[in-house]
């Protein structure tokens, strides 16, 4: 064994305590890290180190290099895109993940069986979102990688109907698929399946300000399928107004019609934790498949996310992700191994930080983390509604705030108002474009943010609008 490598075996508790300490202290003023770099330094490059540092000296390196710029993204006024936090117990689940390193894919046989422990997460997760255990589930990246694992088996549905095997035979004929406001991870994801980004056929959205489907559009677009069979992508919880389409009607439509139903729900799955808003998913139990993003509003480290599929398609699911070499596996509930159940085959314990973070908080905890973030968002947008400077471009439906500088005239000054804003490194938002107008969006998915977080949000954006006036 080299000299670093036997040194550092030798006081692998010391180097633990180091990270421990130095992790300690930036979670406990986490809410004061800046939440953007303002001055990036320009890196130059090390060279390969012959015989290297040793883990102290290169944490004290990276320290001095890279430490300065990590943003305190999982605080609770980082408001961007839609970042959740990590709760502490998720965070000792994630530690445990790296330390037990497991490779994660059968739950009988010799050796590795840590796949119980995923399934074990599936059902709690089933259970936090009041879904029936009819779902089999596993863990991906996110929930761009959900999207995918879901579409990949709607498309071998889709073949199937139509007499043809896509996994073995490639894609031939056209395959349609429906939405009104696809996440542009579905529309990778169709780009990546070979299904065609353009084979979209966009369903309208319900007029005044709405992102959820329009369902007369849908059965009107049905209808001129004359039969075929489609794969229809639908929201729960869009990203600028978190817009459900509704699951009640488009179960209705199901009855009626042969589609592949999939809900896109990575974070709006979690109003199901809300006993205010859990109608918004109502029905959705319907669905063949549901993505859910663990790394959002479970607030788990990065990368976790869920996908839900229905059990009784798990020969379409293992026909689409089957190793070559997998023996034929007869029922694959047999002698699971999630190896043959998605895309990737050497995985890690991912469903660890979720497993804690559920044993640890329970129902309730997430009850109030979900009620919680929605109260702030309703909150932050009932006090921009009522300023001179903000209106809101869509009302707060659930989580999340989207709104634009009051004057329309002023369309020019909102990126230069975010930059100002994001500057401050107290708050972090990003842009969007909603309804032809350039807007702003604040997503509430933290378990730490307070009231007095978003006092301190709303009180500098009213410093920075004037100071940009
Ligand atoms: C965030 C998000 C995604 C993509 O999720 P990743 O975890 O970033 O891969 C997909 N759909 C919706 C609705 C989202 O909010």
């Amino acid at each position: 064994m080299k000299e670093h490598l036997k040194s550092d075996l030798a006081q692998i508790d010391y180097l633990l305590d180091l990270i421990k300490k130095q992790g300690v202290e930036y979670l406990n003023s986490i809410a004061e890290q800046p939440t953007s770099v303002n001055d990036i330094p320009v890196w130059e490059k090390q060279v390969l180190p012959e015989s290297g540092h040793g883990t102290e000296e290169a944490l004290k390196i990276f320290n001095q290099r890279f430490k300065p710029t990590i943003v305190g993204s999982s605080g609770p006024r980082y408001l961007g895109f839609v970042t959740g936090g990590t709760t502490p117990a998720s965070i000792a689940g994630d530690w445990l993940t790296t330390i037990y390193d497991q490779n994660t894919q059968s739950t009988k046989g010799q050796g590795d069986i840590s796949a119980n422990i995923e399934l074990e997460s599936i059902h709690l997760i089933l259970e936090l979102l009041e879904l029936p255990h009819s779902f089999l589930g596993g863990f991906v990246t996110g929930a761009t990688m959900s999207n995918f694992t879901c579409l990949a088996v709607a498309r071998q549905w889709l073949g199937k109907q139509q007499g043809r095997d896509i996994a073995k035979e490639g894609i031939s004929g056209t395959m349609k698929i429906l939405s009104a406001t696809p996440h542009s991870s579905s529309i990778k994801s169709l780009s990546v399946l070979g299904l065609g980004s353009n084979n979209i056929i966009r369903v309208k959205t319900i007029e005044g300000d709405r992102e959820a489907i329009d369902v007369m559009d849908l059965e009107n677009e049905i209808t001129q399928l004359n039969g075929l069979p489609f794969i229809l992508i639908s929201s729960g919880g869009t990203v600028n107004t978190v817009d459900f389409d509704d699951f009640k009607e488009i179960k209705r439509l199901k009855e009626i019609y042969n589609f592949w139903w999939h809900i896109d729900a990575a974070f709006g799955g979690f109003a199901a934790c809300s006993d205010a808003y859990k109608h918004l998913v109502e029905g959705w139990e319907y669905a063949d498949s549901i993505t859910v993003d663990c790394h959002k509003w479970l607030n788990v480290p990065y990368e976790s996310a869920v996908f839900l599929i229905k059990e009784q398609y798990k020969m379409l699911q293992v026909e689409t992700f089957q190793n070559s070499n997998a023996p034929y596996l007869g029922d694959p509930l047999e002698n699971f191994g999630y190896l043959n159940f998605l895309p990737e085959n050497s995985r890690r314990l991912k469903a660890l930080p979720a497993w804690f973070s559920i044993m640890a908080y329970g129902k309730e905890g997430y009850q109030s983390i979900i009620d919680g973030n929605i109260s702030l968002a309703k909150q932050l947008g009932h006090w921009l509604e009522n300023s001179n400077d903000f209106k809101l471009l869509a009302p707060v439906r659930l989580n999340t705030v989207c709104f634009s500088l009051k004057d329309d005239e002023k369309q020019d000054e909102v990126g230069k108002f975010l930059e100002a804003l994001n500057n401050t490194g107290k708050v972090f938002m990003t842009p969007t474009f909603y309804n032809g107008k350039k807007g702003i969006r604040a997503a509430f998915v933290n378990w730490m943010s307070t009231e007095k977080d978003i006092q301190l949000i709303f009180d500098t954006m009213n410093e920075v609008v004037k100071e940009i006036k």
